[in-house]
């Protein structure tokens, strides 16, 4: 059997030297362990002659009861050492920078009207605006849209009284700026318009840019041109565009604006209803009607007109599914900057 002074100093030594808990705990289960080395000394207690085996418990009993407070008394220290180290982990810096601090992005609808802004006004064209509370003149007589005219029921317009409604489009600031300015005068006009519209492709509320072109002697070739630059440069691309013969009853003649569908080069896709082509604009040169509604001289006057909606010209650029996206105000969808991404 080991003797009693060999075995208590190589036990107490092990002990100190367990630099972490579960080291200690292994040193505690070798020694004290139901199998551990004073176990089976007290074991071996029974081979002792009777005369020894007093003498030799109590010096067992003596060892155990060191061993087990120096167990006790380490673990303390290293408990409290772990807890130094947790705070010390722990602790908070309060000198260190902030972290997660965003930088804060324009609304990609503010990106998309910036963008076309700074296009336009680099042409020689001004910024114009009007009321959004508009009355019925404005919005639709003085447009050639007379009282029964039906092109005013699709415009599913809100009325706030009788003749006093949310306008459906920017085109009556046309209207105010032909009466305000005498020709010639380039202006666009970019602002919210309201319709009575909700789904994947329409909301209540939308950004329209309306543009005038008043001269003398405009012409549709001037007009394809100034469209067609515009496209090229909002799309930076040079994508064949069409004008396809349509209807407003403020311009004559009128033309829808169809881009060749960029998806999927023509071939007929989703997005451009296998038609290969999107529609981005509608204009025209502007109708005689509206040049007296605004106190010009039609035979003096000419102008071309052209109408986008913000909101459009956004999705397809950034590539985006739902209009309703652009309202929703989630961060995921904001903080990208859609820019960078840009077909
Ligand atoms: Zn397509």
């Amino acid at each position: 059997m080991v003797s009693e002074l060999d075995f208590l100093d190589s036990a107490l030594a092990a002990i100190s030297s367990a630099s972490t808990l579960v080291e200690l705990d292994r040193v505690r289960v070798h020694w004290l362990g139901r199998n551990g080395v004073l176990p089976e000394a007290f074991r071996e207690l029974a081979t002792l002659p009777a005369t020894e085996r007093n003498a030799t418990g109590q010096r067992l009993n003596r060892a155990r009861d060191a061993i087990e407070d120096a167990v006790r008394k380490r673990r303390h220290v290293l408990e409290a050492e772990a807890v130094e180290k947790q705070l010390a982990r722990k602790r908070i810096d309060v000198t260190l920078p902030g972290r997660g601090t965003l930088p804060g992005t324009l609304h990609p609808l503010t990106q998309a009207r910036l963008r076309i802004e700074a296009y336009f006004l680099g042409s020689g064209f001004t910024i114009a605006t009007g009321p959004e509370i508009e009355d019925d003149f404005h919005n639709f007589t003085a447009l050639n849209m007379g009282p029964d005219h039906p092109a005013r029921a699709a415009h599913d317009t809100f009325y706030l009284e009788e003749t006093v409604l949310l306008r459906t489009h920017t085109s009556p600031v046309q209207v105010r700026a032909l009466k305000r300015w005498p020709p010639p005068l380039r202006i666009i006009a970019p602002g919210r318009v309201y319709r009575r519209d909700s789904d994947l492709t329409h909301t209540p509320m939308f950004h329209q840019i309306e543009g005038l072109v008043v001269d003398q002697g405009i012409t549709w070739a001037e007009m394809t041109g100034v469209l067609t630059d515009f496209l090229h440069d909002f799309f930076t691309d040079r994508l064949n565009i069409r004008f396809r013969p349509s209807y407003f009853p403020f311009t004559e003649p009128s033309a829808e604006v169809d881009l060749e569908c960029f998806f999927c080069a023509r071939r007929g896709c989703r997005v451009c209803k296998q038609s290969g082509w999107i529609e981005v604009l509608g204009c025209g040169l502007v109708h005689p009607q509206v040049f007296r509604q605004s106190g010009l001289d039609p035979d003096e006057w000419s102008g071309l007109a052209f109408g986008m909606g913000v909101e459009r010209l956004a999705m397809l650029k950034y590539r985006i599914g739902d209009i309703r996206w652009f309202y929703d105000n989630d961060l995921r969808f904001l903080t990208p900057a859609p820019v960078a991404s840009g077909p």
